[in-house]
């Protein structure tokens, strides 16, 4: 680390969790992020200027208008451009040393798997349950770290699960096939709401890469915006969980 960098991060070298080690962690690590919406934007925003070196951004959206109140990355000139694309520029402004690959269409199977295997942390910050269920197997495949939150109207909810670790719950121990989808397309959302929890997902994924506290692995936090009342709840795995249960395969 140079002494423009130290600089640059003092604030954060500072805490005594975090030190130097954990800093040139960050800058060595690389976070997936699913999904560059109202969850996405703003914490990847965060893992820019924290200081991430690698990012791998996945999204096949293009920008829209109804998007902006939350999708902070991006601004009216550039509706109908992809996601992706805008997200990157931003985030090297905020942060001209990272490192960040775009892809721009929607990963599934062995390809969603060979690019999760390469990063430290993933982020699930999608809206559908198609995606969270193969982003989860692909997580448990690989064993590594996934980041989870949902926004809807003035709620939101985040946990981790950490496979990586002997005996945590996965995403399909929390949720069965065929849930009912209710998006934001639908039922609207509050954008500072989504600001919330994308930041949260941001915490969490530094904590996870530089070893800083306790992350929420095996707790499920559930955010009630509109009365700003927080509620925790602990996950235990299914161990007949079809992804990660006793007998699962776990290769997608
Ligand atoms: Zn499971």
């Amino acid at each position: 680390m140079n002494d423009r960098q130290l600089l640059r991060y003092a604030r954060q070298i500072l805490l005594p969790e975090v030190g130097i080690e954990g800093q040139k962690r960050l800058q060595d690590a690389c976070v997936l992020i699913i999904g560059l919406g109202g969850l996405g934007t703003p914490s990847a925003l965060y893992l820019a200027t924290s200081g991430l070196g690698r990012f791998i951004l996945v999204d096949d959206d293009t920008v829209d208008i109804a998007n902006l109140p939350r999708q902070i990355l991006y601004d009216a000139t550039q509706t109908g451009q992809p996601k992706v694309a805008c997200a990157a520029a931003f985030l090297q402004r905020a942060n001209e040393a990272a490192h960040i690959e775009t892809i721009n269409r929607r990963l599934s199977g062995n390809e969603l798997l060979a690019v999760v295997r390469r990063a430290n942390v993933v982020l699930d910050a999608t809206d559908n349950f198609e995606s969270r269920f193969a982003i989860n197997h692909a997580c448990v495949a690989a064993r590594v770290p996934l980041v989870s939150s949902a926004v809807i109207r003035m709620e939101g909810q985040i946990t981790v699960f950490r496979r990586d670790l002997p005996d945590a719950p996965c995403y399909r121990c929390l949720y069965a096939d065929g849930v009912d989808e209710d998006t934001c397309v639908h039922s609207g959302i509050l954008a500072p709401v989504a600001g919330v929890m994308g930041t949260l997902q941001a915490l969490e994924a530094i904590k996870i890469l530089a070893g800083v506290g306790v992350d929420l692995g095996g707790r499920l936090l559930l955010f009630d915006g509109a009365r700003t009342q927080w509620r925790e709840i602990a996950l235990r795995r299914d161990p007949h969980c079809p992804v990660c249960g006793d007998t699962a395969a776990t290769v997608p």
